[in-house]
């Protein structure tokens, strides 16, 4: 038994030399990688020589040099082209944009062949309306109090006085008249609506009146875009009609 335990650490040492060696004899490649690699060595003079061929390629051959500048300069001088063309089309664009905005073509009149479009209210619905239609389809009639378009989410900095209240004013004219037909526009509260007969009453309670204050309009279609009012709950001094 005692032999036997003696003999077992022999045994393994054995074999990890075996083991060793077989690495070592099986890879040679990693014996040339553990050692260190000889240090790079430079041929002094070849280095200088190549240094100065090139500095004298560049003196003896100015023509490759020139041709670079000119590239840079062609280029600086198509960018510049550019700049000043696009500057030239952009204000030529405003110029359009302001002549066919101070001078709409002519309007179409109104057809009694087509049906008629009856829009109330000249608010956030309504407008949107407005700008998507295409007006030669129909003929189209505007009912509403007012003769602009509110832009009511800047409406508190009117009150802070941060903007004029003109500035969030868009008269409903710049929409109209840059569209294909006429569309007639009353400056009306529409009163009353008969379905039945497809009619709507209108009265002008402005302070400036004409001839007639109360009309009937009739229609074939009808959009209703008047918003809502707010409730006060029976308190004076908080509906528009108080103040
Ligand atoms: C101060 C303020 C800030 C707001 N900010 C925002 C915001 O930031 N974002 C947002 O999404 N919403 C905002 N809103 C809400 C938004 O303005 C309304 O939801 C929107 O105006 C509703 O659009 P409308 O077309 O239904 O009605 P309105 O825009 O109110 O238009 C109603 C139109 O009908 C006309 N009219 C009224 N009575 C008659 C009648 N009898 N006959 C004919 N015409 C009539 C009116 O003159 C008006 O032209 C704000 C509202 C206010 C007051």
């Amino acid at each position: 038994m005692v032999g036997a335990s003696a003999a077992r650490p022999m045994a393994v040492a054995s074999l990890q030399n075996v083991g060793r060696r077989t690495l070592a004899t099986s890879r040679p490649s990693l014996i040339s990688k553990a050692r260190p690699a000889a240090r790079a060595t430079f041929d002094r003079t070849t280095l200088r020589q190549s240094f100065r061929r090139s500095y004298a390629d560049d003196v003896i051959n100015p023509a490759v040099k020139a041709k670079a500048k000119r590239g840079s300069w062609f280029a600086l001088k198509w960018l510049w082209r550019l700049t000043y063309l696009s500057a030239i089309a952009g204000t030529g664009w405003v110029a359009y944009g302001i002549y066919e905005s101070r001078h709409p073509a002519d309007q179409a009149d109104p057809d009694s062949n087509k049906k008629t479009l009856v829009i109330l209210g000249t608010g956030w619905g309504s407008v949107s309306l407005l700008k998507k239609l295409d007006t030669e389809n129909y003929n189209v009639v505007i009912i509403s109090p007012r003769n602009y378009f509110l832009f009511t989410p800047l409406l508190p900095s009117c009150t802070t006085g941060t903007i004029e209240h003109r500035s969030i004013m868009e008269p409903v004219r710049n929409f109209l008249r840059h569209k294909k037909a006429a569309v007639t526009f009353y400056e009306a509260d529409a009163t009353k609506i008969d379905y039945e007969k497809k009619i709507v009453y209108i009265n002008d309670g402005s302070d400036v009146k004409g001839a007639t204050s109360s009309n009937e309009v009739p229609f074939d279609m009808l959009v209703v875009g008047v918003g809502a009012e707010n409730a006060t709950f029976g308190r004076s001094g908080r509906s528009h009609d108080d103040t």
